[in-house]
């Protein structure tokens, strides 16, 4: 039985939403428009951190809240605009002093804290191209991400350092300083490539000629995972900022002065462009939360700030869902007027759920690393189908496709047919390359269609609804995690001949990742060494993506060509139709 539409949310007062009517925006839109909410800089140039801070710091909003940052601890640090003006100006000015040029890669490992937000947009400001790291990725994909990136700075701190980054130093003889927050408690003799970051940056001046980049030259590199090979780099320009931005006011409802709070960490590319870049350019109040979900600390901050629009994700929505029907108790949320979710699907359910527990629904909207932005969404203005995607953002066209494979891809135009989403090129957040990977690049492009890798349908009301990935990249907890990247890990164990990693579906993380490995000749299966292999993954890529469980196999189904059949082991393990098994190598079981 299909959830009941949920009618749009009344506008609130003589406030129209930031997307006031769907057809009427979607028909009028042009991109030029969204420019025109921007300063740009003298000449065309357009620097993203110019737009999210500078400009309002100089503009009118010096003074304003920019920046709520909540420890973990109970402490609160405040940054105004023009605060973070002062902040940014010093780090880019210390990258000047440090010699790294415009186009070189600055990389953060670090948690939620202010010098994350203060190294991504100072980064900017100097021209230099940003890359966050998750705080919880071990030495391998740490390794694999600043070495792929070319990184010449790497912004930690010294716990992080140690643990994750001295046991591969040796490898990555391009990175030439490493900032550490916090400061270096001794030992700055051993390894000349430390710096400590706070002392350094203190020794700065807090003026910074923003740096005049042009609106296609590179601002972000995100990583990303695919089925196979190492992960893929997705390259983003500073005229991303421009769909940040409408799509900030269009499908969150943000306007300035509200209270946001994304809760989504910027190691995933929904932490940069809504946790950074499209509150600021807005003019909102941005909410960083330090600690990891804790329903009653979320509440807390959700009444306590007066947050206006939340912006957050399925799995904590599932364990939100799992308190109750009012998990807030008798709370009240006055100020929240917007919520919104993204990164896996979300059950109709927890739309509906959303109603009860703080009188608003969760608005779905979706989108990915390569797509920079929002690209389909539910907006204020619109009715809600629980389980749906929504609708195309203005300036988008999306539709449902299938590849003939010359080249040319054929719209499937009648409702409710599964296809490839395929979104028309263009857009101003569109990726523009994966790193060093032309080929892999031009591969997701057809007819001048970019082809998403996911699989939906549209509905005769135009709504786009999610069915499934095309590939076997599985999504934990929020995280894409290429399966390649986790078997290799697996591989440098001893006692490791193959492996093969899946996703299998979970109540509330959506799906969590399972290892089958094959052992070398006389290694013997037991308890000791499973929980031996485990704790290495663990070790290598840090607890986001090491896999949950570890089971044993003879031999792993292959294709004749020797391509692991993940979609098999899967198959096998839910008990679900096998498919076609014409390319599967003779012996394996
Ligand atoms: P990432 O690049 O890590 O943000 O992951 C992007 C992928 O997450 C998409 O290609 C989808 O497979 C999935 N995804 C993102 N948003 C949604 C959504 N609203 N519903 C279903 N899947 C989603």
């Amino acid at each position: 039985m299909p959830f009941a539409t949920i009618r749009k949310l009344p506008a609130a007062g003589e406030r129209q939403p930031g997307l006031p009517e769907y057809e009427t925006s979607r028909r009028g839109f042009r991109w030029e428009q969204a420019r025109r909410e921007l300063s740009f800089l003298p000449g065309g140039a357009l620097n993203i951190a110019h737009e999210a801070v500078v400009r309002h710091a100089r503009g009118g909003r010096g003074g304003q809240l920019a920046l709520r940052w909540l420890g973990k601890d109970g402490a609160c640090r405040d940054f105004s605009y023009r605060d973070l003006d002062e902040a940014t100006g010093r780090f880019a000015n210390l990258l000047r002093r440090l010699g790294i040029g415009r186009g070189e890669a600055v990389f953060s490992l670090l948690g939620r804290q202010p010098a994350l937000y203060i190294a991504a947009l100072g980064a900017l400001r100097a021209g230099c191209v940003f890359s966050p790291l998750f705080a919880a990725f071990g030495p391998e994909p740490v390794l694999a991400r600043v070495s792929r990136g070319h990184g010449r700075v790497l912004v930690t701190t010294e716990a992080l350092y140690r643990k994750k980054v001295a046991p591969i130093m040796d490898r990555l003889p391009e990175l030439r300083h490493i900032l550490l927050v916090g400061g270096v408690a001794g030992n700055e003799g051993e390894e000349s490539r430390l710096i400590d970051h706070d002392a350094a940056l203190a020794r700065e001046d807090a003026h910074f000629e923003t740096a005049a980049t042009q609106p296609q030259e590179p601002a972000l590199l995100h990583f990303t995972s695919g089925t196979t090979g190492r992960p893929k780099g997705a390259i983003h320009v500073h005229e991303a900022v421009v769909a940040h931005h409408i799509t900030g006011r269009y499908a969150l409802d943000l306007r300035a002065g509200d209270v946001f709070w994304c809760t989504a960490d910027p190691g995933w590319v929904t932490g940069t462009s809504y946790g950074i870049i499209a509150p600021l350019s807005i003019g909102a109040t941005l909410i960083v939360d330090e600690a990891e979900y804790e329903p009653e600390r979320w509440f807390d901050i959700l009444t306590r700030e007066r947050v206006n629009v939340w912006y957050t994700a399925p799995t904590a929505i599932r364990m939100m869902m799992k308190l109750g029907a009012k998990p807030a108790g008798g709370r009240t949320f006055p100020d929240l007027r917007f919520m919104a979710s993204v990164g896996e699907p979300l059950n109709p359910e927890a739309v509906v759920w959303g109603l009860g527990a703080f009188g608003l629904p969760f608005h779905d909207n979706w989108w990915q690393t390569e797509t920079g932005g929002i690209m389909i969404a539910n907006y204020a203005s619109m009715d809600i189908k629980p389980g749906s995607m929504g609708r195309p953002l203005p300036g988008i066209e999306a539709a449902i496709v299938t590849r003939s494979g010359d080249g040319h891809v054929a719209e499937l135009n009648a409702p409710d047919t599964i296809g490839e989403l395929a979104l028309r090129a263009g857009w101003p957040s569109m990726f523009r390359g994966y790193l060093e990977e032309d080929e892999r690049y031009r591969k997701c492009f057809d007819d001048g269609w970019y082809l998403t890798g996911d699989l939906a349908t549209r509905d005769a009301d135009g709504y786009f609804w999610f069915v499934g990935r095309s590939d076997d990249v599985i999504k934990s907890a929020g995280h894409l995690i290429g399966p390649f990247e986790v078997e290799s890990a697996l591989m440098e164990h001893d006692a490791v001949a193959e492996a093969a990693v899946i996703g299998l579906p979970d109540a509330i993380a959506g799906e969590i990742v399972k290892a089958y490995v094959v052992l070398k000749a006389g290694r013997l299966e037991d308890d000791a060494l499973r929980k031996d292999i485990l704790a290495h993954a663990r070790r290598r890529l840090g607890p986001a993506v090491a896999p949950r469980e570890v089971m044993f196999r003879r031999d792993l189904p292959r294709t004749r060509s020797g391509k692991i059949m993940r979609r098999l082991l899967k198959a096998r393990e839910l008990g679900l139709p096998e498919g076609d098994l014409s390319t599967l190598e003779g012996g394996a079981t």
